[in-house]
């Protein structure tokens, strides 16, 4: 239903070339420029630890609509910018653009365009020595929530995963919201439960905002999908590994439950 499956990333050379670096508080900061599918180049916005010893757990940190790879570090975004505390925190960050509504080939579909960029920037995480290939997980809000979920269901690299503001049923999102979610032949077959579900037994915390609008992402709806994607994780006999985290706060990221999952999943070890 994507459309990417006839892309190979281990055939694709990632021709990877360095296009800035600056060094900032104690972390490098680093504009790569990659090879995604053999047609198209992409850029993406890495950082590393300076301090300690690699090699270092990493994140993908996906933005949702009307953001940038650079959007993920803004603290004064509805981001909260939850990549630069990962790279304070001794994690390897990495961001790429997400594909807004443009197809970039024609013969793809646009979320199968975003989720190929993101595994991409798997492999380019799986390419430098600074990380620890067992250790990487992704978070994103929004369209960036629905996009970790994607990563996650169709990568299973990923160890461990943050979906901000997107849990909830393909019914909701039918009313009033940005269709872009939609593949052709999806809602026949599946929910977003299911294809969170996918990610079982592997590391997920869901957050949701009690200040979200009923309209929006609310909390009730979270509440009936997680209950969907629980069973699955406790069928594979990994109830543990997943969670619904209900804060506060509308369509943001809840940072310090962000970082407390992600340091317990990823940075120590099991
Ligand atoms: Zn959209």
């Amino acid at each position: 239903m994507l459309r990417i499956a006839d892309l190979d990333g281990s055939r694709i050379p990632l021709a990877q070339h360095t296009e800035s670096s600056a060094e900032k508080d104690g972390v490098l900061t680093q504009e790569i420029e990659l090879q995604s599918t053999p047609r198209r180049r992409i850029r993406a916005l890495v950082t590393l630890p300076l301090a300690g010893s690699g090699p270092f757990p990493a994140i993908v940190c996906i933005h949702g609509h009307g953001g940038t790879r650079e959007s993920v570090h803004d603290p004064a975004s509805a981001y909260r910018g939850f990549a630069a505390e990962l790279g304070k925190h001794g994690f390897v960050t990495i961001a790429c653009n997400v594909g807004q509504h443009e197809l970039q080939e024609a013969v793809r579909t646009v979320p199968g365009e975003r989720a190929w960029d993101l595994m991409r920037c798997v492999d380019l995480l799986e390419a430098m020595p600074q990380v620890d290939r067992a250790r990487i997980g992704c978070a994103g809000l929004s369209l960036g929530g629905e996009m970790a979920m994607w990563l996650a269901a169709l990568d299973p690299r990923i160890a461990a995963t943050v979906s901000c503001g997107f849990l909830t049923t393909m019914d909701q999102l039918e009313q009033g919201h940005c269709m872009c979610w939609k593949l052709d032949g999806m809602r026949e077959r599946v929910d977003f439960a299911d294809i969170y579900a996918l990610i079982a037994p592997r590391a997920l915390q869901c957050q949701n905002g009690l200040a979200e609008p009923p309209t929006d992402f609310c909390v009730p709806l979270a509440r009936q999908a997680f209950a969907e994607v629980q069973r699955a994780y406790a069928d594979l006999g990994a109830a543990d590994a997943v969670e619904l985290h209900v804060h506060d706060g509308g369509h943001v990221v809840d940072v310090p439950a962000l970082l407390a999952f992600l340091t317990a999943r990823l940075q120590t070890s099991h």
